[in-house]
């Protein structure tokens, strides 16, 4: 099988408190699987985990065969994260802040010259590629941090509630970003509340409740938005979320 990211009885606890609790999980390439759970389900904890922002208790994670925790460096040049954080150094201009984050993951000369105007121009700031971040608004700083993080062309993108604080300008150019990534190339892995675009972006859905997965399945066996907002209502103890 195509697997690019495997779980294998992965648990995290915090203290004595378990966060999730034996979690297998095995995302195919060119999938768009889409994570929902109510508040406390553990979907950061599991976000982290998969990006190697944060190590489980116990299990293994793997991304394209490599295990996460012996070599986090190589699995690291091989995802991205969306979240709403922006993670931008104000002082550089928008152009500097690509190019830095451009070389750390190795990438040089022509061909970052030319990925930095290319995703400049997808999130609409070519016209402000010489300004300093401090000068721009939320949006903007939001807009260039979706093209921070495909700088190096991630073939695993986790988007962790994208669209929290994002305006209206910046979620369009998110979308567009997203409908252009080749799904062959990238497979993404989202976080998010809203049903609506799940079912009508993703063709995967993974509910978790209280730290287990509770619902896994392909999104063409779910009929409807409605449906599915049914199938979550049915599946988590408390949806207070929704
Ligand atoms: P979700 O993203 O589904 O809302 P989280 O993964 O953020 O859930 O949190 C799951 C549980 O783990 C919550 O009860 C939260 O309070 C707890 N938790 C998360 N991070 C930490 C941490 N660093 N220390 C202690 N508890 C944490």
């Amino acid at each position: 099988m195509d697997s690019i990211l495997s779980l294998s009885n992965v648990s995290k606890s915090y203290g004595n408190f378990p966060v999730l609790k034996g979690i297998d999980l095995d995302i195919r390439k060119g999938e768009f699987v889409a994570i929902l759970g109510s508040n406390g389900a553990g979907k950061t904890t599991l976000v982290k985990i998969m990006s190697t922002l944060s190590s489980p208790s116990e299990g293994v994670v793997e991304i394209s065969g490599h295990n996460v925790a012996d070599d986090p460096a190589s699995v690291r040049s091989m995802i991205g994260v969306i979240s709403h954080e922006t993670h931008l150094y104000n002082d550089l201009t928008a152009e500097e802040n690509l190019r830095f984050f451009g070389k750390m993951y190795g990438i040089r000369g022509d061909g970052l010259e030319d990925r930095i105007n290319e995703l400049l121009e997808q999130v609409e700031l070519s016209g402000r590629s010489d300004d300093r971040v401090v000068t721009f608004s939320r949006g903007m700083k939001q807009r260039l941090s979706i093209a921070r993080s495909l700088i190096h062309e991630p073939q695993l993108l986790f988007l962790d509630e994208p669209y929290t604080g994002l305006d209206q300008h910046a979620s369009r150019t998110f979308e567009k970003v997203l409908q252009d990534l080749d799904p062959k190339d990238t497979t993404r892995v989202m976080v998010t509340h809203d049903l609506i675009r799940t079912f009508q972006m993703c063709n995967r859905v993974v509910i978790l409740d209280h730290g287990r997965i509770v619902f896994d399945s392909p999104m063409s066996d779910v009929g409807s938005a409605e449906e599915l907002k049914e199938i979550y209502i049915s599946n988590v103890k408390s949806h207070s979320s929704i």
